[in-house]
């Protein structure tokens, strides 16, 4: 079942698209201190190997800002800049080459500033994204709604308001809360009323295990709902995992391929061969293989027939040995040590 996806404005953000048609790009932010370019670069360089899309840096003074230049020149995905107030540092990341702004522009102070900001970023027609936090809203907000949807949504709207009167339309909206419901309200609402892309993620998930679980389910459920033109998944821990747990989560409903897809039983009483090592040292073997195929290993002859069918290739397991299937027809039987040599031949002939 294709999911429907909500018509939303295409924002060039450095050589990719967000929103309209563009796939949903997966995104992260480095936790190195960006002044220390080696280190910033050489995170960036990993978030790309392992997927990365658009990176966002943190800006949190003049030296930071400096130092986009020089970590442009090293990288090859769009550079975010992170900008909480301080307008002079979001022209200084312009004149250095940045792809994308994080700003809000209702914090940015007098409206000369805004203007000075939207006329820099006017000329490369360089995205701003307009990002509201559950944890950072006005008092005014939290006065007339409390810590609510509508408070993120009309939030939200205040700044997006301002870079529309200024005839900027190059515009990217977050609205983010720890909590998954709150956010996906906050969303819902938000996108009955604009069509601007909206950049998605659970806030402040936590750890790695909890953190991938709460994206997961607030991610998938707006994603499934036709919300969302790029995602954050945002974890205490190593970045890379961000990325690695984003690309899984639109893999897992179908929105994009990006490598193998695995399809595995959770064993039972039936199972006669080791199902579980076998599956993590497949996985291991397969580790980086560029391939759009699915793979489903399966326990026994009860179930795993038909999922072993319906996959390009597939095992069923039996005493010892298992079934191999390929698009759909058994083809031979293997014995149990030969399992995994075998799927990696097949895989990798497929792949030719
Ligand atoms: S495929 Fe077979 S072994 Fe695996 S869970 Fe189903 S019945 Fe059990």
């Amino acid at each position: 079942m294709n999911i429907v996806r909500n018509k939303t404005k295409k924002v060039r953000c450095g050589d990719i698209y967000i929103g309209g048609d563009s796939p949903i790009s997966v995104q992260s932010m480095t936790n190195t201190d960006t002044r220390n370019i080696t280190d910033t670069v050489s995170q960036i360089k990993r978030l790309e190997d392992a997927g990365c899309e658009i990176v966002r840096i943190a800006i949190p003074d003049m030296e930071a800002a400096e130092a986009v230049g020089k970590i442009k020149k090293s990288i090859s995905i769009p550079l975010a800049a992170d900008i909480h107030f301080d307008y002079r540092l979001a022209l200084k990341c312009v004149e250095n080459g940045i792809d994308k702004l994080r700003i809000n522009p209702g914090n940015i102070g007098d409206e000369d500033r805004v203007k000075q900001v939207v006329n820099k970023v006017k000329e490369r027609e360089i995205p701003i994204r307009i990002g509201v936090n559950s944890g950072s809203l006005e008092k005014s907000m939290l006065e007339k709604y409390g810590v609510s949807s509508k408070a993120l949504v009309e939030s939200a709207m205040k700044h997006v308001r301002i870079l529309e009167n200024l005839d900027y339309d190059k515009i990217i909206i977050s609205l983010k809360a720890s909590d998954v419901k709150l956010t996906f309200d906050a969303y819902k609402l938000l996108s009955e009323q604009v069509n601007y892309p909206l950049h998605i993620g659970i806030t402040e998930a936590g750890t790695i295990w909890r953190g991938t679980i709460k994206s997961a389910v607030g991610i998938g459920s707006l994603l499934l709902n036709g919300m969302g033109d790029t995602l954050r998944v945002s974890l205490t821990g190593d970045p890379v995992e961000e990325i690695k747990v984003g690309r899984e989560i639109l893999q897992s409903l179908g929105i994009r391929r990006f490598g193998i897809n695995y399809i595995s039983c959770p064993t039972c009483g039936r199972c006669q061969i080791d199902l579980e090592s076998l599956t993590h040292r497949l996985e291991k073997e397969l580790n980086g293989v560029d391939s759009k195929i699915s793979i489903a290993v399966m326990g026994c002859s009860v179930n795993g027939p038909g999922e072993a069918r319906e996959a390009d290739i597939g095992i069923a397991g039996g005493k010892n040995s298992a079934l191999l299937f390929k698009k759909g027809k058994v083809i031979k039987k293997v014995p149990e040590g030969e399992i995994i040599d075998t799927l990696v031949e097949e895989v990798k002939n497929i792949s030719k």
